[in-house]
C-alpha cells in the first residue's frame, strides 16, 4: 500500500484561502472577541460566505461534502488562528452529524438547506446537569401524543446554544430503557416551547456561544424524529466517531501557534548574555513540543482516512481526540513557560490558548472517556 502525505491541489487551495481568511478576519480580533465574551458574528457571517461555515450536506442542496480528512485541515487552521472562534464550525460539523447518519432526503434538505445556504447554525443537545460522561443518563423526555412527540427536558453546555437556528435533540422515551430508549429529534429555535437559559461565562473558548437549551412541552412533528425510536444512543456514539478526529486537529492548530510563538520569542529573548534559545533546556522543550505536534496530526489523519475508507475509526477516533487534547494542554503550557512572566500575562496570547487547549480534554468526551473506549477496543 502506498504511502502519501501531501495535500492534494483542492486541500491546497483550501487551506490557502483559509489561512487568508484567517490573517485578515480572526487574527485581529481574537484577543476582542475573548476578552468581551461576545459572540463573533461578523466573523461567523464572513465564514459563511466562503463556505467553511457548514462543511458538511450533501451538494444537491448546497453542501460542500468535503471528506473527512479536508475538514480536519480546515478545522486545525481555524483552530491555529483562535480556538475560541474556531468552536462554532466545528459545533456546527457535530450538529450535522446525527443528519449525515440518520436523516432522510426531507430532513437533510430542511438542516443543511438552512446551515449550507443561509448561514445559520445548528446545536448539538445532548449533555444535561445529570448527564455528563453517561449519555444513557438523559432524562429529557419525548411522549407521542398523535402525531407529535412532546419534548420536556434542559440541557446544558451546548455549543452554539442561544445562536442556532435548529436543533438536534437526544431525548428518552422511555427512562428505564436507558441507552435503548433515547431518540434524536429535530427541532426548530421558532417552534413555541423553546427558550434559552443560563449563558455559560468560561475559562476559555469565550468567543463560543455555550448556553442551556430548555425544552418545555415542544411538539415535535412525527417526521422529525431521526432515525428510528430507539435508535438515538448509536447515532450519538457514531456521531462523536465523526467529530473526534477534529478536535485532534483543532489540537493541532492550537499547539501550532503556540510553538510558532514560542519559538520566535526563544529567539529573540536575551538573558546570562545569550538568546535563550541557545539554552538546551528550552531547545528539548521546543523539540518535544515539535514532536508531539506531529505525532497528534498523524493520528488525526490516520482517523480521518480511516473515515474517509469506510473502515472501522472507534479507536483511532478516541486515540486522535485524546492524545491530541493532552498533547495541546502540555505544548501550550510548555509555551507559556518559554515565555516566562510574559506568557503568564493577558497582553500576550499564549495564556489565551492554554485556556482555549483546555476545554478539548473535556467535550465530546472527557480524555477518561477516551481511553476507556481505547481500552475496550483493545481488550474486546
Ligand atoms: C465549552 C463546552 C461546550 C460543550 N458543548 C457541548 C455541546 O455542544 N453539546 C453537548 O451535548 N454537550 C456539550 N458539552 C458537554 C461536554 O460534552 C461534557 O461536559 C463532557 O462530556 C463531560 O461531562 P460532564 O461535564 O458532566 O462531566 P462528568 O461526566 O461529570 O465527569 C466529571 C469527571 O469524571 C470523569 N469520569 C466520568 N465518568 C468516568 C468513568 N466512567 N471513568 C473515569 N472517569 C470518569 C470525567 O472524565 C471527568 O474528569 C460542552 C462542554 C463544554 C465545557
Amino acid at each position: 500500500m502506498a504511502f502519501d502525505f501531501s495535500p492534494t491541489n483542492e486541500q491546497l487551495g483550501i487551506i490557502s484561502m483559509v489561512r487568508r481568511f484567517v490573517a485578515k478576519e480572526v487574527v485581529p480580533v481574537r484577543s476582542y472577541y475573548d476578552e468581551a465574551e461576545e459572540f463573533p458574528w461578523p466573523v461567523i457571517k464572513k465564514m459563511a460566505e466562503i463556505g467553511i461555515l457548514c462543511m458538511s450536506g450533501p451538494e444537491e442542496i448546497g453542501g460542500y461534502a468535503w471528506d473527512n480528512l479536508t475538514r480536519c485541515m480546515v478545522m486545525e487552521e481555524l483552530a491555529k488562528g483562535c480556538g475560541g472562534i474556531a468552536a462554532t464550525p466545528m459545533a456546527n460539523i457535530l450538529a450535522s452529524e446525527p443528519l449525515e447518519i440518520a436523516g432522510n432526503d426531507e430532513q437533510k434538505k430542511w438542516w443543511f438547506s438552512g446551515l449550507c445556504q443561509n448561514g445559520e447554525l445548528g446545536a448539538f443537545c445532548v449533555t444535561e446537569p445529570n448527564a455528563g460522561s453517561d449519555v444513557s443518563g438523559v432524562s429529557t423526555s419525548a411522549r407521542k401524543d398523535g402525531q407529535y412527540y412532546i419534548l420536556n427536558g434542559t440541557k446544558c453546555f451546548i455549543s452554539n446554544g442561544s445562536v442556532a437556528s435548529k436543533y438536534v435533540v437526544l431525548a428518552t422515551l422511555d427512562k428505564n430503557k436507558g441507552a435503548r430508549g433515547l431518540t434524536f429529534f429535530l427541532v426548530d429555535r421558532e417552534w413555541d416551547g423553546v427558550s434559552i437559559g443560563k449563558k455559560e461565562k468560561k475559562m476559555g473558548n469565550r468567543a463560543a456561544d455555550t448556553s442551556e437549551v430548555i425544552f418545555t412541552g415542544v411538539k415535535v412533528p412525527q417526521n422529525f424524529r431521526l432515525g428510528e425510536e430507539g435508535g438515538g444512543f448509536k447515532i450519538a456514539m457514531q456521531s462523536f466517531n465523526v467529530s473526534r478526529p477534529v478536535i485532534g486537529a483543532m489540537a493541532v492548530g492550537i499547539s501550532l501557534f503556540a510553538l510558532e510563538t514560542a519559538r520566535a520569542y526563544a529567539k529573540q529573548r536575551h538573558q546570562f548574555g545569550t538568546s535563550i534559545a541557545n539554552m538546551q533546556a528550552i531547545q528539548f522543550m521546543l523539540a518535544e513540543m515539535d514532536m508531539q505536534i506531529e505525532a497528534a496530526r498523524l493520528l488525526y489523519q490516520k482517523a480521518a482516512w480511516l473515515l474517509d475508507s469506510g473502515k472501522d475509526v472507534i479507536r483511532n477516533s478516541a486515540m486522535a481526540k485524546c492524545f491530541g487534547a493532552d498533547m495541546a494542554q502540555q505544548v501550550t503550557s510548555n509555551a507559556v513557560q518559554i515565555l516566562g512572566g510574559y506568557g503568564y500575562m493577558r497582553e500576550y496570547p499564549l495564556e489565551k490558548a492554554m485556556r482555549d487547549a483546555k476545554l478539548l480534554q473535556i467535550v465530546e468526551g472527557t480524555s477518561q472517556i477516551q481511553k476507556m473506549i481505547i481500552a475496550r477496543e483493545l481488550l474486546k
